[in-house]
């Protein structure tokens, strides 16, 4: 079995992507982290004319965004009632519309920006991991009507074998939003369009030190110095102390995956006779999917640690897939790999500035579209086309006494367990 991602050994880095070798003295922004958040920024940035160097510490995509599920919907992690509930009904409805906003982003890269990310828009189907969680569905079902318009449809159990080869569940929800794609076809096509646009891409370029000058910034990096007037942090789940003010305000949380070797065309049509794209109704939830060369992809956690043993993760990852697919019982494992997510403490995602440092993270495990669209909004900020965003306009909250270590994710990790099992 390979112990990492699926993604990039289905689609390695390509040998002849645009990565520059010699850094320039001075930029208008440097962009620390090269996924999609610190790409996309990138893009926005170069095509209005500025200068831009985006720095990462290993190669193009190597965090989050080369090891997703490579699944997008409509909403942020937070729902979106408990959005409305917490920002207010104005607010609610700003962010509801970004996240539509985010997602066609994604499916103008796909399709008008010309990235061959194997788009495919079948729809999302939440499934009940409970009787109680299809009553959940129920009521979401009608709240989404009545304040946002939008359709989601009902599965009744009966009708779920329509949908989905199992038996394990209590009824779905479907959006017809929900769309997958290959995300290392993504990140390295973003790259490609990043850099034709006019940015620079450096790879292994970790930035170890920030100095701050009267006007602007000296960064120091594992390549050699440069100036920036600005600085944006792209960094997510892998943010470290760099801008010490920044790290209690985002940590991270581990996310695991198992692929399978490839289905036969029967079993492709059982597991998902319509395509779709699925997640259960768990807090810690389950993804899953069918990968576009017709494998099953099946991620989650049952913890946040980011350092669980792959060996220990992929038996509770295929039992867990045993449980909703026994069909898949002599079906091989190929692929074994986790990555880290960024989390923020209202699961909500940020645009901010801390010590003159420009950021944008904190997407939880929604961070396809959300980083695409925060790194662009960003990057308006910074071209003065945009003079504000809603993710910039709300509080970011930090946690007591959580500078470093976050020391709260047993505790965390145990409330939502005892909240699976009470719900
Ligand atoms: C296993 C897994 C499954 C997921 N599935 C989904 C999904 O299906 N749908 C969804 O919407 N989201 C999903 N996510 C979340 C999504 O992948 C991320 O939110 C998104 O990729 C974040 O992009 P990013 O560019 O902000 O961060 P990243 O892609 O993580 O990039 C941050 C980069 O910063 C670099 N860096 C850090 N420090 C430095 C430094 N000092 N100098 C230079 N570079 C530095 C890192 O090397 C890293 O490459 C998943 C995440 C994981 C881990």
């Amino acid at each position: 079995m390979k112990l990492f991602s699926f993604w990039t050994d289905n689609y390695p880095r390509p040998a002849d992507l645009s990565v520059a070798v010699e850094l320039p003295t001075e930029v208008d922004v440097a962009i620390i982290g090269g996924g999609y958040t610190g790409l996309s920024a990138a893009r926005t940035l170069a095509k209005s004319g500025a200068s831009v160097a985006v720095l990462e510490r290993e190669t193009i995509g190597l965090g989050a965004s080369s090891r997703n599920a490579g699944i997008t919907g409509c909403g942020l992690k937070r729902g979106t009632p408990a959005v409305f509930e917490r920002y207010g009904e104005a607010y609610g409805r700003v962010f509801w519309q970004a996240s539509l906003d985010a997602l066609k982003l994604v499916e103008e890269l796909a399709t008008e920006e010309g990235i061959g990310c194997d788009w495919q828009q079948n729809g999302d189907l939440a499934v009940a991991f409970k009787p109680s969680h299809f009553e959940a569905f129920k009521t979401k079902q009608v709240w989404h009507k009545k304040h946002l318009g939008h359709e989601l449809r009902l599965i009744s159990p009966d009708e779920l074998r329509t949908e989905i080869g199992s038996d394990a569940f209590f009824g779905g929800l479907l959006d017809d939003h929900g769309a997958g794609i290959h995300p290392a076809k993504l990140v390295f096509g973003l790259a490609e369009v990043a850099a034709k646009s006019g940015a620079q891409l450096f790879e292994n370029a970790a930035v170890t030190r920030i100095e701050k000058l009267a006007s602007g910034f000296i960064l120091h990096t594992e390549r050699g110095v440069l100036r920036a007037n600005e600085v944006v942090m792209a960094t997510n789940g892998y943010t470290e102390r760099l801008v010490p003010k920044l790290k209690p305000r985002i940590f991270a949380g581990g996310s695991y995956s198992i692929v399978t070797e490839p289905l036969s065309q029967d079993l492709q049509h059982e597991i998902s006779p319509r395509g779709r794209i699925f997640w259960d109704s768990k807090w810690f939830l389950n993804y899953f999917r069918l990968t576009p060369d017709g494998r099953l992809l099946w991620g989650g956690r049952n913890n946040l640690s980011t350092n669980l043993d792959l060996s220990e993760s992929t038996q509770q990852l295929r039992a867990g897939m045993l449980r909703a697919f026994p069909q898949l019982a002599d079906v091989a494992v190929t692929h074994t790999w986790t990555g880290q997510l960024g989390l923020t403490f209202d699961l909500m995602p940020h645009i901010g500035r801390v010590e003159n440092i420009h950021y944008a993270l904190g997407y939880g495990g929604h961070g396809l579209h959300t980083a695409l669209w925060l790194g662009h909004e960003l990057a308006q900020m910074l071209t003065g086309e945009k003079t504000s965003s809603p993710f910039a306009e709300i509080s970011h909250q930090t946690y007591p006494f959580y500078r470093n270590d976050p020391w709260f994710l047993p505790l965390a990790a145990l409330y939502y367990r005892i909240k699976d099992r009470l719900s």
